[in-house]
C-alpha cells in the first residue's frame, strides 16, 4: 500500500556510539522515507539487521555515510554480503560517501573489487543531491578531516530533518538548520562537558544551538556510555523550550507536514 503521508517519516534503526554498554543498542543508523523514498543515514555495528526487519534492504534509494568511522558504516559489510548472495542476478545499491570508503571496505574483506560488485558508491561532497523524491544537503563539519551533516525534505520545501553525524562544532550546523527542522543531533558527552580533543557535542552546546536556529524539536542520539539520560535531556532544555527527545532504536517520528 502506498505511504499517502506528506510528512517525512523517521525510523531509528540504531542511535549508538562507537562502544557502550546500553542494552539492545545499535550502531547510528536512521530510516528516512517520503512517498515510495527510502534512504538510510549511516550504517553502524548492528544497524543491517534492524534494517532488514523494517525494509526490504535492497529497495532503498540510498545509503548515505556522513563519515568513515566504523560506528558509522561496517554494516556496509553486511549489506554487500547480503545483494551479492541472496539475489540471483545480485541486486546493486546507491552509496554515497566521503571519499576513501570503498578501500576502507575492500581492505577490512582483503578483497579488491568487494564493493564495486554491488555496491555503487559515489563521493559525497558539500552541497545538494536528489535522492528518489527527497532532497539532500550536505555540509562539512568539524569532526574527521572529511565529515558531513545532512538535512532531508520534501522537494517542494517545507521543513525537514538534519542530523548532525558526528560534529565537534555545533556552529557548523547553523546553516543547514531552518525554522522548525527536526534536529536529530549527536550528544556523545551528554550534560557536558565535552572533552575538547574529542571533536563530538554536548547537551548545552545542542541547546544553544537549537534555540537560535529555531528548530522545531530536537531528538538526541550518540550518547557515549556513563552519562544520564534525564540530566542529557535536562541540560539541553535550559537552553532551548521545545520537544527534546532521548531516541532510541525502533522510535518512529513524523517530520514536517
Ligand atoms: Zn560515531
Ligand atoms: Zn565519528
Amino acid at each position: 500500500m502506498p505511504n499517502l503521508d506528506p510528512r517525512l517519516r523517521l525510523d531509528v534503526l540504531g542511535a549508538g556510539p562507537a562502544y557502550t554498554d546500553r542494552p539492545g543498542a545499535v550502531g547510528a543508523a536512521y530510516l528516512v522515507r517520503h512517498g515510495s523514498t527510502a534512504l538510510v543515514l549511516d550504517l553502524g555495528q548492528g544497524a543491517f539487521t534492524r534494517l532488514a526487519g523494517t525494509i526490504e534492504p535492497s529497495t532503498l534509494d540510498a545509503i548515505l555515510v556522513s563519515h568513515l568511522h566504523p560506528d558509522h558504516f561496517v554494516d556496509l559489510v553486511a549489506m554487500r554480503h547480503y545483494l551479492r548472495w541472496e539475489f540471483r542476478p545480485h541486486r546493486h545499491l546507491r552509496v554515497i560517501g566521503p571519499a576513501g570508503l570503498e578501500q576502507r571496505l575492500d581492505a577490512l574483506h582483503g578483497e579488491p573489487g568487494f564493493c564495486a560488485a554491488v555496491l555503487d558508491i559515489e563521493p559525497l561532497t558539500a552541497g545538494s543531491l536528489v535522492v528518489g523524491d527527497a532532497l539532500v544537503e550536505a555540509a562539512r563539519i568539524h569532526h574527521t578531516e572529511d565529515s558531513y551533516a545532512f538535512r532531508v525534505s520534501r522537494p517542494g520545501g517545507g521543513t525537514g530533518l538534519v542530523y548532525s553525524g558526528d560534529c565537534g562544532r555545533a556552529e557548523d550546523l547553523d546553516a543547514l538548520i531552518q525554522p522548525g527542522d527536526t534536529l536529530l543531533s549527536e550528544v556523545s558527552f551528554g550534560p557536558g562537558p565535552a572533552d575538547p580533543d574529542a571533536a563530538h557535542l554536548d547537551g548545552p552546546a545542542v541547546g544553544r544551538l537549537a534555540a537560535r536556529t529555531s528548530a522545531g524539536q530536537v531528538l538526541l542520539t550518540h550518547l557515549l556510555m556513563g552519562h544520564d539520560d534525564d540530566a542529557t535531556i535536562d541540560s539541553v532544555r535550559v537552553h532551548f523550550d521545545g520537544p527534546v527527545t532521548l531516541v532510541a532504536p525502533g522510535d518512529e517520528y513524523g517530520i514536517g507536514g
